[in-house]
């Protein structure tokens, strides 16, 4: 159900991670994060990265705060987004090193960046029934709640991409039943996550956009549907449920080596059992907003990427805007909310340019907040009479 975005026009938001502090050197390694917090050094460093991400968000303007996926450990190109997850879920075992690429990487190899990352992920198997979850997204979401009036958005990567990044050595090729009992393994995480009061959940891909147009693909769109809601089941009745959908972010890349469409996808999303779709839409120049309007029912919102997490350039703000009025063609304000295209990784962009980038997608969307009579965020970190050195005057 719509708790934060109801009835709100034109709100702005990040998708969830942001860039590590180079200081936060402390990590979990497998352990429970309860642990962690139980551990001095842990505890102050992950509190006080949370705090800095509270502020950059602040001082950016931003309505709906992330944290920063700060949990996550500081491994290569974001491998932790997948890793803390397998390190706690009952039936997978240990890393192993060699993991064969997924088909839609089939093209890459020796020599191209996402090889590299590919060499570093060390997916582990399936080696018994999967059993509980232990995310611990609660006591993620009771750690930065206390420091802010926004809301605040925790996500986690979905049962769906790591059912389609693990080996199996235990469900003897019956992939969908991996698929089930990982949703439904999550699927308890996540109710413990919106039972706190958290405001908002946001899962971490479906895989259909990426698996439809793979002939080798056994689960067909319709059972990753059937799973995906199985995985969200229940969660509309206590909290707003976003669905996270990109085409990469490891290393700020894009997974395949062509701008992919979302059209073939659109149909499956819109049976997708969530209030809101974040979408890609700045680095591939909005190429299916026209889609998004005419195949995406009124009863979801579109959280559109108006900044991308792959460039180093920071958008002017009259780049957002545009962007924006581009897609106002096509949804309602009321059902457009402007995001990240995905998160800024922990170690791909610097603090300072995923800093500068939500600055920019709040003074692009106060543009048109003004054109259309909207309320303008006060961007602390634009603010004139904050200014360090004078202005150049005319
Ligand atoms: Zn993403």
């Amino acid at each position: 159900m719509f708790t934060t975005t109801k009835d709100r026009a034109l709100l702005t938001t990040t998708t969830g991670a942001l860039p590590r502090p180079t200081w936060y050197t402390a990590n979990l390694r497998g352990m429970p994060l309860s642990q962690g917090f139980s551990q001095q050094a842990y505890r102050e460093q992950h509190f006080d990265c949370l705090a800095c991400h509270v502020a950059a968000q602040h001082r950016a303007g931003i309505d709906i705060y992330v944290d920063g996926d700060t949990r996550l450990d500081d491994d290569v190109a974001g491998r932790s987004w997948v890793s803390y997850a397998t390190e706690r879920i009952e039936g997978i075992g240990a890393p192993r090193v060699e993991v064969p690429p997924a088909g839609f990487m089939a093209d890459k190899g020796p020599g191209d960046l996402m090889w590299e990352v590919i060499e570093t992920r060390m997916t582990p198997p399936v080696i018994g029934k999967i059993g509980a979850a232990s995310l611990q997204l609660d006591r993620a979401y009771k750690a930065i709640a206390p420091m802010t009036d926004r809301p605040v958005k925790i996500g986690s990567i979905s049962a769906q991409i790591l059912a389609l990044m693990l080996t199996d050595e235990h469900y003897k090729g019956d992939r969908f039943q991996l698929l089930m009992d990982l949703s439904a393994a999550l699927n308890r995480d996540y109710h413990a996550l919106a039972d706190t009061g958290a405001p908002l959940i946001q899962i971490e891909e479906p895989a259909i956009h990426q698996i439809i147009a793979d002939p080798n693909q056994k689960i067909r769109p319709e059972k990753w549907v059937e799973a995906f809601n199985a995985e969200v089941k229940g969660l509309r009745g206590k909290c707003e449920v976003w669905c996270h959908t990109c085409w990469g972010s490891p290393a700020a890349q894009r997974v395949a080596s062509q701008n992919q469409s979302y059209k073939a996808a659109l149909p499956y999303f819109d049976q997708l059992d969530v209030d809101v779709i974040t979408v890609e839409g700045a680095f591939n120049n909005g190429m299916d907003l026209e889609h998004f309007g005419t195949m995406i029912g009124k009863d979801k919102k579109i959280a559109l990427g108006v900044i991308s997490h792959r460039t180093l350039q920071v958008e002017r703000p009259e780049e957002v805007a545009d962007l924006i009025r581009r897609a106002l063609k096509h949804i309602e304000p009321e059902r457009l909310i402007l995001t990240s295209d995905c998160g800024f990784g922990r170690q791909s962009a610097s603090r300072m340019h995923a800093t500068y980038k939500m600055i920019a997608l709040v003074r692009g969307t106060n543009i048109v907040r003004k054109e259309l009579g909207l309320p303008e965020a006060y961007i602390p970190g634009a603010d004139p009479k904050l200014s360090m050195v004078p202005m150049a005057k005319g």
